[in-house]
Formats: structure tokens, sequence, C-alpha cells
């Protein structure tokens, strides 16, 4: 069945994003889809827009070869958005949800699942976007024998027994971790239903293997899964979405956007995100990369005056200066410029990040980035103040420096810079700071820094806190009756410190006997004794014969408020010996007093 012309205009082209941990071969499977895709489109077939790659239908199924039959499919082709990564998938929003229809997830078949895959799932799952998985280098598989841009199955076929099992065992894993993630997964070809299960393709970007099945799957994907959500008025108004805001001679502020809806002329009325609010403003000029062959000439760009979705291009227009990347661009058409005033407001405010009162400050790049960092802080449990879009600014660290706890004094900042006067005042008011454009990193190193802070914490209370212990006064050990007491002791458990409160306990009341001043063991000076150690103690106050006896079984004294911190705040710091020592002071004293020390 061959589409009618009429029709094929009222389905746009899918937006594919592409995904994965860092080297696992991103940009090499791009690079090899569009060099692939450049080979067999003889010139003017692909066409490179801004930000994205489009491969029409029949490219693709000149790639993929009796994979895709072209006659099979409504959709005019694939759509790559060029820059990888969670980053422009996080930017690059729809209407709430993400840009991109469809994803390919890439790992590395010998690395394997790694964080940033990790993440990319989570992102994959948060927005509901359907993906597959591009098992990348399977040329590396020692012994692989390569069939540079063939079907993988004949690849696959074709190899030894042991480089076959050697390739299933690493894709079983990544089956593995895919449905640790919740996704239920298997070989492409087992594949039925690929919005059910994730198809994973064996590829190689080095020498395209796999390549054929990929565009296949995806072209599929497309058409079976998502036709209707690809059906779009193109006549309509354009809408899209900004990636950048550059510079360009001779326009000013320009907006790199991916166009997803409608279409969009020169002239037109536009309204665009920006970080005061909503933009209206009248497009200047259209334009689109020259050719390639072109590229070098003066001129890098040709003037159009229409385009259609899904299509990226830049738009010059005036006062774009404070369009936001990631925000929406609405074309009025034939409403109302209120009405659509209010629609980008609206989108805006979706993604503006719930704050607390207490928390840290975040900066990002994007809106989307913004929203990317907010989610992964909630799972985290990092309460934020204040999140915007924007380098870090004085006016930045000002708010963090209200922050009541120490460890909120922090901002976040991705993708972004920091400046001169704001690094100043940070240090001077001991805000710290921390960048980075990955966001698992930043949430790692302000992690680490929290229980750094905590640790020390702790550790300045534990040197000021008594420690239990219980000990034992040994036989024959008596060298000093009273004024002070010395006699030798052998500690059972805990730790016993030196000027401490001791006593005993005697039916379920304590005794408090003295003070222990001091701990010498052969003459030297000890600052404590652990569980089994002997040694000296001089005790303050008692009289040996009358107040305390051989044998006798002596505690420290805890404090009620020491015993408190003990239980419920260091307990995890404590050896195992103490915490067994107070928990059997804690359970004597309370035998009488149920809430001593709660
Ligand atoms: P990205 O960070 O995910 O974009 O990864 P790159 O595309 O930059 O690839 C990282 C490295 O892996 C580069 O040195 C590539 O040449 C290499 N690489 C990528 N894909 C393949 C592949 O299929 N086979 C082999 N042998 N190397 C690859």
């Amino acid at each position: 069945m061959s589409p009618d012309p009429a029709q094929t205009d009222a389905f746009r082209t899918p937006i594919v994003a592409v995904l994965g941990h860092v080297d696992h071969g991103k940009t090499s499977l791009l690079d090899k889809i569009r060099g692939s895709a450049v080979i067999e489109g003889e010139s003017g077939a692909i066409t490179q827009h801004i930000g994205a790659t489009a491969v029409p239908l029949d490219v693709v199924s000149k790639i993929a070869g009796d994979l895709v039959d072209p006659e099979e499919f409504d959709l005019p082709g694939l759509l790559f958005i060029d820059t990888p990564g969670h980053h422009a998938f996080t930017t690059l929003r729809a209407r709430g949800g993400a840009l991109a229809d469809i994803a390919i997830l890439v790992v590395d078949v010998t690395d394997g699942f790694q964080p940033q895959t990790h993440e990319a799932v989570s992102i994959l799952q948060d927005s509901e976007t359907p993906f597959v998985v591009a098992a990348n280098k399977v040329d590396t598989i020692p012994g692989w024998n390569p069939s540079p841009d063939a079907p993988i199955r004949a690849s696959y076929e074709a190899q030894s027994d042991r480089v076959r099992g050697d390739l299933d065992e690493r894709l079983y894993e990544i089956i593995g971790d895919l449905s640790d993630a919740g996704f239920s997964a298997d070989f492409y070809w087992r594949v039925k239903n690929f919005r059910q299960n994730v198809g994973v393709i064996p590829v190689s970007a080095e020498t395209g293997e796999g390549i054929p099945d990929l565009l296949a799957v995806l072209m599929g994907l497309s058409q079976r899964y998502m036709g209707e959500e690809m059906e779009v008025d193109i006549s309509g108004p354009g809408a899209g979405t900004v990636l950048e805001v550059t510079e360009e001679r001779g326009f000013g502020s320009t907006l790199d956007v991916i166009l997803y809806d409608g279409t969009i002329e020169e002239g037109d009325e536009i309204v665009v995100g920006g970080t005061q609010g909503p933009i209206v403003t009248t497009v200047r000029a259209l334009l689109q990369p020259r050719d390639l062959a072109e590229i070098r000439t003066e001129k890098r760009f040709e003037q159009v005056e229409s385009v259609s979705a899904a299509m990226g291009l830049k738009i010059a227009a005036p006062d774009l200066k404070e369009a936001l990347s990631g925000a929406p661009v609405r074309v009025v058409g034939d409403r109302e410029t209120e009405a659509v005033v209010e629609a980008v407001q609206e989108e805006l405010a979706e993604v503006a990040v719930s704050t607390e009162e207490e928390g840290i400050v975040v900066k990002a790049d994007t809106l989307g980035s913004l929203e990317a960092i907010a989610n992964s802080l909630r799972e985290a449990e990092i309460p934020i103040l204040r999140a915007e879009v924007g380098d870090i600014a004085p006016r930045d660290v000002s708010v963090a420096s209200t922050a009541d706890e120490d460890t909120h004094q922090a901002i976040l900042g991705f993708n972004v810079d920091v400046h001169d006067d704001a690094a100043e005042l940070a240090a001077e008011s001991d805000v710290r700071l921390f960048m980075d454009d990955v966001i698992y990193q930043l949430i790692e190193d302000y992690e680490a820094y929290v229980e750094n802070i905590h640790r020390r914490q702790r550790e300045a209370v534990f040197e000021n806190v008594v420690r239990p212990a219980r000990f034992r006064i040994l036989r024959d050990h008596v060298f000093r009756q009273s004024g002070p007491a010395v006699v030798g002791v052998e500690v059972a458990t805990g730790t016993l410190g030196r000027n401490v409160p001791v006593g005993y306990f005697e039916n379920g009341e304590f005794e408090r006997v003295g003070v222990l001043k001091t701990i010498q063991d052969e003459g030297e000076d000890l600052d404590e004794l652990r569980a089994g150690e002997r040694a000296a103690v001089s005790i303050d106050g008692p009289t040996v014969g009358r107040d305390i006896e051989e044998e006798d079984v002596l505690w420290v004294d805890l404090p009620e408020n020491h015993a408190k911190v003990l239980e419920q705040e260091l307990r995890e710091d404590l050896p195992a010996d103490e915490r067994e020592a107070l928990a059997q002071f804690l359970e004597t004293r309370r035998e009488r007093e149920p809430f001593w020390g709660k």
C-alpha cells in the first residue's frame, strides 16, 4: 500500500534521542548513522538541520535493506537529535514531556550498565519514552569476525560458538540489568511488541554491523506503536523547543529550535519562554545550514521562508537575549497573543521546581536540566531552598548563606559558570559550591561533603561524651585503700576513660562511689582501657573495704544526656562491646526508671 501524499503530509518525522554512559559510543553511533545515510542517500537526500539530522524513509530503507520495506510505512523517516546524552534529552521538552518520541540507550557490551546508564534508564522511565538498547562495540569481543554494515543476525550466526557464547553472556547481563530496573527485555529478534518489551540490538558503531537492524526497529516501533502520535497538523501554528540561545554575526541573539509541530514562517508573531517570563516577538529570519559542501563559505546559513515539523532550525528575531534553553516557542497564528502568552507561562510554571523553607540552592543551564536535578535531589531526599536557571551570581550565594543547617549552605551548579564576585563571596561566607555536568556526580559530591560534615560533628561529640564501660576490681590488687583508692581492674565491656564518675547498681538503684581519675599500667599513664585489658586505676571518693570491695563490678556513671546522645546518635559509631555495655547499662537503669535517657 503506497501512502497517499496528502496523508503523508499529516505525519511528522519521529524524533530520536541517544542516551548512555560516557564513552559507550553515543557520538560514534550517531556519526555512523549519519555517515551511512550520506553514502546511501546520494547527495541531498539526508538533510543536516540545526541540532538534528533527518534520515528520510527511502534512505532508511536503503541502509536497512530487506529489513525495511518502505511500502509499509507512512512516517517520512527519522529525525536524530545531534547532541547525545541526558542533558539534551532533558532539555528538549515538549508540552511537559520529552521532545524525543523514542530513544536509543547505548550500552557498551563489555562495560555493561554504568552509573549514567542507570540514570538514563530512570530518565526514560520517568518520561515514559519508549526505547531500544544498542549493545555497542560487539566488534571488541575477542575473536569477533566482522561483516561491515551487515544486519546483525547474519553476522551473529556467522561467529564461532565461543564468540557467540561470549556475546550472549554479555547481552544477558544487560537484559538482567534492564529487568532490575523494571523492564522486560530480550534480543530484539525475539521481541513481538516493542512497547512492552525492550529490544536489545547488538551493534558496532565501528563496523556498522547492526545499524540496519537498529534503524529497522526504530522505524517499526514508531510506525506500529506511535503512528497516531505522529499525526500532526503541519499546516497549524508551529510549536517547538529552544535548544540553545546563540549570538550570530549579523543576526544578534538567535534561537536554535526543534520544531515538533506545525509550521513557522518569516514574519510570524511568536511567543518564547524567557528568564523574565514569556517574550513576544516577530520572526525576522528562519535559517538552516547550507549543504555540507558549502558550509565553509562566508555564509553558513541559508535563509528560508517557512519550515514545517519535525525540523531543526535557527530563528532570528529581536529581543531574544533573555530566552531560555528548554523553553517553549509558539507561533501565535490566528489566536489571541494573550492566550498564547498564557499557555507559554503555564508551561514554564509546570517545570518550576517545588522548593522548601530550608535546603540548598540549585542552578542549572536549562529548565529541563533543572527539573532533572530536582527529581534526583528529591529521590536522594535533599531539600531545595531555591532552584533557578542561570549562572551562579552573588545573589545565589546570599540566599544559600541564609540556610539554617551547615550542610545546606551549598549551591549545586549544573553546566553553569560562577561569576567571579560570587566565588569570592562564597569563600567569605563559607557557602560551598559544587559544579559538574553529570547529575549523579554532582549529587554524589554533595552527599560526600554532607557525610564528611556529619562525621566531623559526630567525632566532636564523641570526644566529649562519656563512654559506657563495665569493669571489675581484681582480687589481691588493692594498692591503696583510699584518698584516692588505687586498685587493679579489668574491663569487661566498653571503653573505660579517665575523669569519669563510677558506681554500681544495687537493687536496680545506681550508687555513685566516686570519680575515676587516672589509669596506669607499669608506671605509664593511659587515656583509656579497652575490654579485656587490665591496669591500675585511682578512684577519688571511696574507701576499699567500706564503699567498694575486691571483685566488685563497677560501671561508668553515664550522665543522662550523654546516654541519650550515645543511644540515639552515636550507636552506629560505637564498637560492638561498647554498644553492649550501653545496652546493659540502660536496661538495668530502666528497670526502675523506664524513661531514663529517652
Ligand atoms: P560517547 O561518549 O558515548 O559519545 O562515546 P564515543 O562515541 O565518543 O566513543 C568512545 C570511544 O569508543 C571512542 O574512542 C570510539 O572510537 C570508541 N567506539 C565507539 N563505538 C565503538 C565500536 O562499536 N567499536 C569499537 N571498537 N570502538 C567504538
